[in-house]
């Protein structure tokens, strides 16, 4: 028999750490408890961490965001904070399982999990989001993409938590956009994922640029070659071929049940052509007056 410590406070956790030292914490446990059902990880005592309130919800500070480790995916998408400010995640939380899994399952655990497949990583990286961890020392922050070392490799020291992540609003940009490519529409890990923030001009030149690719590397992959090639230019399939060619010959994809590396690097550059009917789209938008 596992014991299953319920912490109500961060007192109360810091307690619980030094009770089992070896217990492991979880939120949701949609990735925790499947691998310990499926005999892959096993732990001396569970630490649920979703009763503690300093690790739930979303606020706004400044030009901030603040996301609660523990906050569910089903409440972020209805959080009107993450609906304005931050698109892309929103549509990337919203292609995260199902139901089921989005009402247990939370953002935190996601991050990590730290899986190239994550879900909810490729628009944090776009958007540079930092993530607060959280000792009985204090907090420190870092970089979304410093934290992150590898497939299930994170920075996270021992007794210490991931307490929220941290996004600016990206309001520098005024299109956001994230597309999952997967092997069904519901309840499949991607085979390639992709998050892009732009700035153009009213005549299509990109202004300012930020891309992340989910599934194609180790961890969530960013291109500076690739938005240095678009920046200056029309957006429009000439210049988007350039940079995805650039992009194909980046990406270090692996084989799997899912699917093989040159499918994914193919797709890892198609994804970005999307971007033409995204923008008309959006432009179209704008000109109807919604
Ligand atoms: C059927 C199914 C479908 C899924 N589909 C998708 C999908 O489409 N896309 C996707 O991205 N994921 C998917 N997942 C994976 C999973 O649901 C997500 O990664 C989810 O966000 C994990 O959150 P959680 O709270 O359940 O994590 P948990 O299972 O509770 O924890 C996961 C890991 O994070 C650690 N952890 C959790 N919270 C913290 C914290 N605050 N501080 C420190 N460590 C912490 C745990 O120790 C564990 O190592 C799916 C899972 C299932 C079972």
């Amino acid at each position: 028999m596992r014991d299953v410590l319920l912490p109500g406070s961060l007192e109360e956790l810091w307690r619980c750490f030094d009770e089992k030292p070896m217990a492991l914490v979880f939120a949701g446990g949609t990735d925790l408890l499947v691998k310990m059902y499926n005999g892959s990880l096993d732990c001396e005592a569970l630490i649920c961490l979703e009763r503690i309130s300093q690790l739930q919800g979303v606020s706004e500070h400044g030009d901030s965001i603040r996301i609660g480790a523990c906050t569910t995916h089903s409440r972020l998408l209805r959080e009107p904070l993450i609906g304005k400010f931050l698109p892309a995640l929103w549509k990337a939380i919203a292609r995260i399982g199902s139901p089921p899994v989005r009402n247990m399952g939370t953002i935190g655990g996601n991050i990590r999990t730290a899986s190239p497949a994550g879900d909810t990583l490729p628009p944090l990286y776009a958007m540079k989001a930092e993530v607060e961890l959280l000792s009985r020392e204090g907090t420190r922050r870092m970089d979304l993409s410093e934290f992150i070392h590898g497939p299930g490799a994170t920075a996270l020291e021992s007794a210490e938590i991931v307490s929220a992540v941290w996004v600016k609003k990206p309001e520098e940009f005024d299109l956001q956009h994230f597309e999952k490519v997967g092997l069904r529409s519901a309840l499949a890990c991607s085979v390639a994922s992709f998050a892009a923030l732009l700035k153009l001009t009213p005549e299509k030149t990109v202004k300012k640029v930020s891309l992340a690719w989910g599934s194609v590397a180790p961890t969530v992959f960013r291109c500076p070659a690739a938005e240095e090639a678009l920046a200056g230019k029309t957006l429009c399939l000439e210049s988007l071929r350039e940079a995805a060619g650039i992009v194909r010959k980046a990406v270090s994809p692996i084989s799997d049940v899912r699917a093989d590396a040159e499918y994914r690097r193919e797709v890892a550059g198609n994804l970005m052509f999307r971007l033409v009917d995204i923008v008309d789209a959006e432009k179209g938008r704008k000109t109807d007056g919604y």
